[in-house]
């Protein structure tokens, strides 16, 4: 008789619950079920039921026989947008989700476990099991490279500094010496050494070196000096992204390009720009975390309306903290050229020939999102890692401008017209460049092509 053929590799995958992590970590499953490894995507309840309201990622990923979603219940369902909150959710999540994940790497024959890098727990959930831990980390690697060297900018001197004279160069992370500045460091920086949010995202992401290897959503022709300076305490890392086109590159059918939002997308978007000329429309989205003041949009709507240009603009039902009327003035002006929906289908709207801009907060899937279709940005970072995700947008790949810290009309309305009239062709140069970067890394013998053939290659060495 044969002897029976060995089973396929058992991934595991975990992400932090928040739209950026669950996004990118099924389009990385995406990736890797073609190849034959079986995988098991744990997922917190809200976001489970959210993607099969909103999506076809349940069919998608369900047309594969070795893939199934393991629903955790009990997790922080609230709102993200400050460190106190999202530290309640990360201390809230060892407790309920470690038995379930140390049960899953004893009992199912899991041969690898890839973690998002933000939770060092699965490190402690994994000990003793024998299964390598790999971290994902959904930032850039210039923002992992800040984080990594807090602890040297403690031992420096350059922390803390509790907020003031934000201008004062930083010249101890190395490969950022000529022109990082304090207020381009992650934001939790400014709010000293005892914000429990800031010791947690330096402690996990020095936890790094511990796991197997590290896997990035970027592409070495991006960051690959920054990816140098990690490589020498991390040294097996995979960069892969931008995830969202190697999965386009890589995919046989349509069926298989479609967004994994946890918000309902509307789409009447689409009818709007079929309408507008070529590169007119400025995009204006902050994600699905970040909030504003009332005197915040009513600055950002000013700008907007007076900067002359159609603008798209993503209001999510939770992104004002108080009341978010239109200022009545600006009624008019919001009719003529604005049009607002609660949640866009993003990659859809940025690959449109008619946006010309984005008025980003630099979440690291937007910006990727954005530099694969080559629109520039105008950058209103709003925390943790976006801080640095905007100034390389504007000193390191030139492909925008870095508003960071203003929120005035009149800056809105010029740094919109700089982005979009006065130096519009080189940042549409700078951006056509970058997007064939990205997309050569992509493609079949590029960098990120590569790097996930090896990923696949090596774990199903894990399991042989
Ligand atoms: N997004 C979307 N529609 C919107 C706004 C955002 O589909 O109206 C998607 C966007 O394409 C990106 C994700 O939500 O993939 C936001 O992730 P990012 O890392 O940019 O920011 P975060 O939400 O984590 O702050």
């Amino acid at each position: 008789m044969d002897p029976k053929p060995p089973s396929p590799p058992h991934v595991l995958i975990f992400p932090f619950p928040a739209q950026g992590h669950v996004n990118s970590m099924l389009k990385l499953t995406e990736l890797l079920l073609p190849a034959g490894l079986h995988i098991t995507f744990v997922i917190s309840a809200k976001d489970h039921d959210r993607l099969s309201r909103f999506t076809t990622v349940h069919s998608r990923l369900n047309s594969y026989p070795g893939f199934r979603f393991h629903v955790i219940h009990g997790i922080y369902e609230g709102t993200m947008d400050t460190d106190e909150k999202l530290t309640l959710m990360i201390d809230s999540m060892p407790k309920v989700t470690t038995p379930v994940i140390r049960n899953l790497l004893l009992e199912s024959k899991v041969t690898c476990f890839i973690a998002d890098g933000i939770m060092g727990f699965s490190l402690d959930a994994a000990e003793g099991t024998g299964v390598p831990v790999m971290f994902f980390r959904t930032i850039s690697a210039c923002a992992f490279w800040a984080y990594f060297c807090i602890p040297d900018l403690i031992n420096s001197g350059d922390l803390p500094f509790q907020g003031t004279n934000l201008d004062e160069r930083i010249v101890n992370v190395k490969g950022m010496e000529e022109f990082l500045r304090r207020q381009d460091l992650p934001s939790f920086c400014r709010s000293g050494l005892n914000n429990h949010f800031f010791q947690e995202i330096t402690t996990v992401t020095r936890r790094t070196t511990e796991a197997h290897a590290l896997i990035l959503n970027t592409f070495d022709n991006l960051e690959g000096s920054i990816l140098s300076q990690i490589q020498k305490h991390i040294p097996n890392i995979y960069t892969i992204g931008p995830l969202h086109s190697h999965l386009k590159s890589r995919s046989t059918s349509q069926s298989t390009i479609s967004s994994n939002s946890l918000f309902e997308e509307d789409k009447s978007c689409i009818d709007w720009l079929n309408q507008q000329p070529p590169k007119s429309v400025l995009y204006v989205s902050f994600g699905s975390l970040a909030t504003i003041t009332n005197d915040q949009l009513t600055e950002f709507w000013y700008g907007l309306v007076n900067s002359g240009k159609p603008f798209l603009w993503v209001i999510r039902e939770d992104l004002v903290r108080e009341n978010n009327k239109v200022p009545c003035e600006l009624e008019e002006g919001t009719k003529e050229r604005g049009y607002l929906v609660g949640w866009a289908p993003q990659e859809l709207v940025l690959a449109h020939p008619a946006v010309g801009a984005f008025l980003t907060h630099n979440g690291w899937n937007s910006t990727l999102e954005s530099v694969v279709e080559g629109v520039p940005m105008v950058s209103w970072p709003f925390f943790a890692d976006q801080q640095m995700n905007s100034r390389f947008v504007e000193v390191v790949w030139k492909l925008g401008v870095d508003m960071k810290d203003t929120c005035d009309r009149g800056i809105v309305e010029n740094i919109v017209k700089e982005v979009m009239e006065v130096r519009k062709d080189e940042f549409v140069n700078s951006g056509r460049r970058m997007a064939e970067l990205a997309k050569e890394a992509v493609s079949s013998g590029g960098s990120s092509y590569r790097n996930l053939d090896r990923l696949i290659q090596d774990i199903k060495l894990m399991s042989a």
